[in-house]
């Protein structure tokens, strides 16, 4: 490989999402008629209803794939979309709409990269509340339409992916290798009550709590013991696990009358570092990147703008700034989305 010149770096953002006309019609008419106590409700209810210029723009952009969204890639150097169906996707849908949905959107996406060679990758949307439906379109958007991965939005009906109904998706996307990367969303109904007042459900805190939980149930239930080669993504800088890993060695093996976790074969930071990769989309802050650069190496981390929700401007200077090694810095720009996601180099 050759010496790449300090500060030339390919770009690959790893959590750029998009939607459809035909989705935003589905989730309109869910949030209209979704029970108010719906975790996600409230949010999509306002992102839809409001006309507020932020809002505006984001629907907008949602909407454009190939015209806005690449004008802004190319002002800002950014290479390479790694697009994915915005949350919660179809996974608050009727089961046959739902799968009948995500293999249409997956189609136009494979249209779309495919039109766009060189500037768009994808991971393919799916319906987990099928989970046998799930694994025949993973099986199908990955071998017939070339998709780089899956994505799931944590919580399906406030149930979470260690459930074994849904191992099934776990045992097709590593037989494939094909990493799942899994996207908050707003707290399970379990746990949502308890952030709606100071509406904390979303990208403040809520978003952040639910999908680290989710991580670690998935680390405790032993799926990695069964699938040891399974590849799990989570960003927002590795949704506050990478802070508390430490910690969760040190409680895991304490048992009491009140806990039955089953035993694992390694330390669920073993787990993290061998199963998960981490994302910076969203955490554009240099203290926390080089603290999860030290505890889970260089090699884990992906950029990620979170394009439309945040401005590529910043996530790019924040990058292009970022106080680590021109080494590090091309690995999490682009080495590792190449290696994880199969992207082609260049
Ligand atoms: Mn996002």
């Amino acid at each position: 490989m050759a010496t790449p010149e300090a500060g030339q770096y390919r770009r690959i953002a790893t959590e750029e999402a998009f939607s459809t006309p035909e989705l935003f019609d589905a989730m309109r008419a869910w949030a209209a008629a979704a029970p108010a106590d719906e975790p996600d409700q409230d949010f999509w209810s306002y992102v839809f209803s409001q006309d507020l210029p932020g809002l505006q723009r984001v629907r907008r952009q949602l909407l454009d794939l190939e015209d806005e969204r690449l004008q802004i890639m190319d002002a800002n150097g950014v290479d390479v979309h790694l697009l994915s169906l915005t949350a919660p996707g179809v996974q608050t849908l009727d089961n046959g709409a739902a799968t009948l949905l995500a293999a249409r959107v997956n189609d136009q996406l494979a249209e779309v990269i495919a039109r766009h060679p060189g500037r768009f990758a994808g991971l393919a949307a799916v319906a987990p509340q099928d989970p046998k439906a799930a694994t025949v379109e993973i099986e199908r958007a990955v071998r017939e339409l070339g998709l780089n991965g899956v994505v799931i939005n944590s919580h399906t009906r406030s149930e979470y992916l260690d459930d074994e109904k849904y191992w099934p998706i776990f045992e097709t996307a590593e037989g494939l290798g094909a990493p799942i990367y899994i996207h908050p969303r707003s707290p399970s109904a379990l746990m949502a009550q308890a952030y709606k007042k100071y509406g904390l459900e979303t990208g403040i805190y809520g978003f952040q709590a639910e999908t680290g939980l989710h991580g670690i149930r998935l680390i405790c239930s032993g799926v990695f013991d069964r699938f040891p080669g399974l590849q799990i993504v989570l960003g927002h800088l590795g949704e506050g696990i990478p802070f508390w890993l430490w910690r969760v060695d040190y409680m895991h093996p304490v048992r009491s009358s009140h806990n039955s976790r089953p035993s694992l074969e390694l330390k669920p930071s073993e787990y993290f570092k061998r199963n998960f990769m981490i994302t910076t989309s969203g955490m554009n802050w240099h203290p926390a990147l080089r603290f999860c650069i030290e505890a889970v190496g260089a090699d884990n981390v992906m950029f990620a703008i979170d394009y439309p929700y945040q401005l590529t401007e910043g996530a790019v200077e924040f990058m292009n700034d970022a106080p680590i090694s021109a080494e590090d810095k091309h690995k999490i720009f682009h080495e590792n989305a190449e290696r994880v996601f199969r992207i082609r180099s260049c």
